[in-house]
Formats: structure tokens, C-alpha cells, sequence
């Protein structure tokens, strides 16, 4: 539905929306459905919206990228204006937008990753998981990964779908990743790699392990690949009967560990290992990783030590500060009550968090619909009582084009949107993303 920006009701408020995820455009759903705003502007670091759901859901999930497809919804609204391209905090910083806007609602996700604390994780051949979806998925401030030369062994420590998305990724035919939406130069480096055995560590065991049963099965579907579980690892204590008895997705991760455990090797080119019960206590080598040290989380098993050339941690992501915003550096978000953002325990008039920065990085794609609705409900119970801006949003505008930021419009996105489609097109599947920022506002340039 296009609005014509005429209706009655809005009383000439404008909001700011930072970050264009999930959480941040389903909360412009909430704000446009309440109709008590003429003017909403989401602001985004990068050149493109919808946040993890492009840059962080698997290449190979198209199905679940698709979510995009409503979260652009919001911005069919004249009222509404997309602002890519602009990092807040760095372009603009908060206390500019609070005095353009009544009310700035703070929705920047989490971009780091927890870190394991352990000797020798800053060395070559170490990445977070956020730094090595980050360069699948095409970001363009993506850390530049190079996969070892030589690499035949990949360690991949967590327990989750990330982790799963990683092994899965790495031990894939990369043949079944050209017509997806993942940068060519990435699957090129994937088809070369040499990678033969992909170990997947896990703290806890099979019960206490948050993969969801679809990817699991999809991991065990993988062409070419057999798996890999020590059915010791699969004997149950009284805890794991229990979470097994009250958890549906603890009882299949058990059943399924339990039947790839019992499948004879096939004598695949590939291998996942899963390693229940351990902890990463040492990542080993002199210039670059050569192993990992596991110590044994559960009786006396010793110490076991996996030659690895690439060592990922997907053991979560962690938020960054938003210079001006306070934040829980434990947590890694910006403490909140109600989506109301406090600073020193008191509420900041008119400023707002939702999605993974008020909750922490848990949930799907979906549950930030709910977070955001609760946050708008608080925005819309507030509104009337806002001090109100000082200024107005142009000069906001006015900032940016003073600083030479060169902003991408909706407009600009679209037309990216339809360059990336072209190219899926040609090679005959996804649209491929443009991870490189220049070459991107080339294309916007040129198709404008
Ligand atoms: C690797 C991975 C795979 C996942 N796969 C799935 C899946 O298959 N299915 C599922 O349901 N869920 C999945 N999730 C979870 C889902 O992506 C999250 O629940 C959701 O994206 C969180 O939404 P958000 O809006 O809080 O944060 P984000 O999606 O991170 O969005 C935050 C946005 O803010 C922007 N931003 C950050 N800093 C600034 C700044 N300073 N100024 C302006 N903008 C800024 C970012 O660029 C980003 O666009 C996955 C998560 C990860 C990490």
C-alpha cells in the first residue's frame, strides 16, 4: 500500500530507526501501522538493508532470506525514508538524531563475537563466527578470510545453528553453492579448499546443545560428507534423560547423534566430527594455527588434541558500544527496561532499544517481531508525554551532507537489489550479493 502522506492523526513527530535488521523494520511496521508519525528514517551502516537476514542467514537458506521480502514492507510508505550507508555513532551520533527526533529507536544488532580466552587465539588461521558468516554472506566491511593453504582440518567450537551453518558450509560440495547468493570470489576459495574433516566441539552434551532439528537433518543429508560421533559421547546421565523427557529438540539431536553414530562410513571425501563433552583449552602453533587442545568436560576421558589449520568460535556474538549509548559490556547490550533506554538506572526520554542489543543474541528471525512490537508499544504509550525534538530531521541531512556521507536511498538500494537479481539470473539462481561497497555505489551510480 502506497500512503499518500496525507492522513490525519500524524501530529507531525519524526522518528529516527537505527539499524535496519529484523528488529529495527519490524518496529517501522509497528510505528507506520500506529500512524502517529509523518516522518520515519531508518538509518543503516550498511549499503543495504535487512541486517543478518543478508548478511548473517546462510547463502544456502534462501527460503529463510526471503523473510526479506516483508520486512521491506515498511518502506513503501512516502513517510518512511531509508538512509544506508550511514554508521551511527561514526556519520551521526545519537545526541544529533535525539535533537532531530522525538524518538530514536536503537535496533544495531550485536557484531562481535564472544571470545574463548584461551592461548592462541589471535593467531593466524582464528576467526569468530561473525567474521566468517560475514565473508560468506558478502559484507562489505567483511575481515578479508583466507583460508589456510593446506587446509584439511577445520575446527568449529559451539553448539548452535551457527556453528552448524559454519561446518555445514565449509564441508559442502561447493559446486551447490554457485547458485546462491554467496560472492563468487567466496565460492571460488571454497571449491579450492582442500578441507577434509570438519570437527564440531561442543561444551555439553547432545541434550544440552541448541542446534534445531531441521539443520541437523540437513547435515546429515549432505552429499558427500559422513559423520562422525564417538557413541560414548551419547551415554546419558540423569540430567540429559531429563532434558531429553521435557525438550522435543534435545530428544532428536539425541536420536539423530545416535543414528549417525551407528551409520557405517561410506568412505566419503568429507567427514564432520562431533565432539561432545569438550573444551577448547589451547589453540596450538607458532605463526599460525596448527591444533586445538580439548579437555574432556565430563569424567576422565583425557585431553584430546585435533590437528586443525582453521579454528572458528561460534559460541555467540556480542554487542558493540554505540558511543553515546550507555551499555552493558557483560552482556553486550544497552541496558533497557520495557525497550526504554536507561542510563544510570533512569530512563532516557525518547530512546529505545529492541532486537539482539535489548536482548542479547537469542531467538529467530521472528522473535524480534515481538520484541519490536513491545518496544513500539512503549513509544506510542510515551509520545505524548516527549519533551519533543529540539530541531528537525533536515538538519540531520544537513549534517551529512556536510560531512560528505554519501547516503543510500531506497531508490539506490533498488536498483542494487535489481543488479544483484541480474546476475543470480545469468548464473541461473539467487541474486548474488555485491560484497565490495565501491563496487556497489558503482552500480547504483551507473543504474542511476
Ligand atoms: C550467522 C547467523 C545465522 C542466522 N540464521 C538464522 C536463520 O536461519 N533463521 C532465523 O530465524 N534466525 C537466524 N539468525 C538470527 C537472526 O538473524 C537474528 O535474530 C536477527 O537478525 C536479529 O535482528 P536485529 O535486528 O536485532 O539485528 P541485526 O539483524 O544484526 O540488524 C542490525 C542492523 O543494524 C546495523 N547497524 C549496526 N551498527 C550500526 C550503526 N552504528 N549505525 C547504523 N546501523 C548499524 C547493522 O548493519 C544491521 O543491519 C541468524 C543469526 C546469525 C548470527
Amino acid at each position: 500500500m502506497e500512503d499518500d502522506g496525507s492522513r490525519s492523526g500524524a501530529a507531525g513527530r519524526a522518528a529516527a530507526i537505527v539499524g535496519a535488521g529484523p528488529a529495527g523494520l519490524y518496529a517501522l511496521a509497528a510505528l507506520v501501522k500506529s500512524e502517529r508519525f509523518d516522518r520515519i528514517d531508518v538509518f543503516e551502516a550498511a549499503p543495504a538493508p535487512y541486517g543478518l537476514v543478508r548478511y548473517g542467514v546462510a547463502p544456502d537458506h534462501p527460503k529463510t532470506r526471503n523473510i526479506s521480502r516483508v520486512l521491506a514492507r515498511g518502506f513503501e510508505h512516502t513517510r518512511v525514508r531509508f538512509l544506508g550507508n550511514v554508521s551511527v555513532g561514526r556519520d551521526v551520533t545519537v545526541d544529533e538524531l535525539r535533537a532531530g527526533y522525538d524518538v530514536v529507536v536503537v535496533s544495531t544488532g550485536m557484531l562481535g563475537d564472544r571470545r574463548l580466552g584461551i592461548p592462541g587465539e589471535e593467531l593466524p588461521g582464528s576467526y569468530g563466527a561473525s567474521e566468517l558468516v560475514a565473508w560468506y554472506t558478502g559484507h562489505p566491511q567483511a575481515r578479508p578470510v583466507e583460508l589456510p593453504a593446506g587446509l584439511t582440518s577445520a575446527t568449529v567450537i559451539g553448539a548452535g545453528n551457527v556453528a552448524l551453518d559454519i561446518a555445514r558450509i565449509l564441508a559442502k560440495d561447493a559446486a551447490t553453492l554457485r547458485t546462491t547468493s554467496m560472492p563468487r570470489h567466496v565460492v571460488d576459495a571454497l571449491a579450492a579448499s582442500t578441507v577434509t574433516d570438519v570437527h564440531l566441539v561442543a561444551r555439553r552434551g547432545p541434550a544440552q546443545a541448541k542446534f534445531t532439528s531441521p539443520e541437523l537433518h540437513e547435515l546429515g543429508a549432505l552429499e558427500g560428507v559422513d559423520l562422525v560421533v564417538d557413541p560414548a559421547d551419547l551415554v546419558l546421565g540423569p540430567a540429559d534423560e531429563e532434558a531429553v523427557a521435557q525438550d522435543r529438540h534435545a530428544k532428536v539431536t539425541v536420536d539423530v547423534c545416535r543414528e549417525w553414530s551407528e551409520r557405517p562410513a561410506t568412505g566419503a571425501a568429507r567427514r564432520i566430527h562431533l565432539h561432545y563433552w569438550r573444551k577448547p583449552v589451547r589453540i596450538l602453533g607458532e605463526t599460525a594455527v596448527t591444533g586445538i587442545e580439548l579437555a574432556s568436560n565430563r569424567g576422565d576421558a583425557p585431553a584430546l588434541t585435533l590437528p586443525t589449520q582453521l579454528v572458528v568460535r561460534a559460541i555467540g556474538y556480542h554487542g558493540t558500544p554505540i558511543p553515546g549509548l550507555p551499555f552493558d559490556d557483560r552482556s553486550g547490550t544497552v541496558p533497557s527496561r520495557d525497550g526504554r533506554v536507561l542510563t544510570g538506572g533512569e530512563v532516557t526520554a525518547g530512546v529505545y532499544v529492541t532486537g539482539w542489543l535489548r536482548r542479547g543474541p537469542t531467538g529467530v528471525i521472528a522473535t524480534n517481531r515481538g520484541d519490536a512490537n513491545e518496544v513500539a508499544e512503549s513509544v506510542l504509550a510515551d509520545l505524548d508525554a516527549l519533551p519533543g525534538r529540539a530541531g528537525e530531521p533536515d538538519t540531520v541531512d544537513k549534517l551529512l551532507a556536510e560531512r560528505d556521507v554519501r547516503v543510500v536511498t531506497w531508490a539506490d538500494w533498488l536498483r542494487l537489489e535489481a543488479h544483484e537479481k541480474a546476475a543470480g539470473d545469468a548464473a541461473g539462481g539467487d541474486p548474488i550479493v555485491v560484497h565490495d561497497l565501491v563496487a556497489a555505489l558503482e552500480v547504483i551510480d551507473a543504474a542511476g
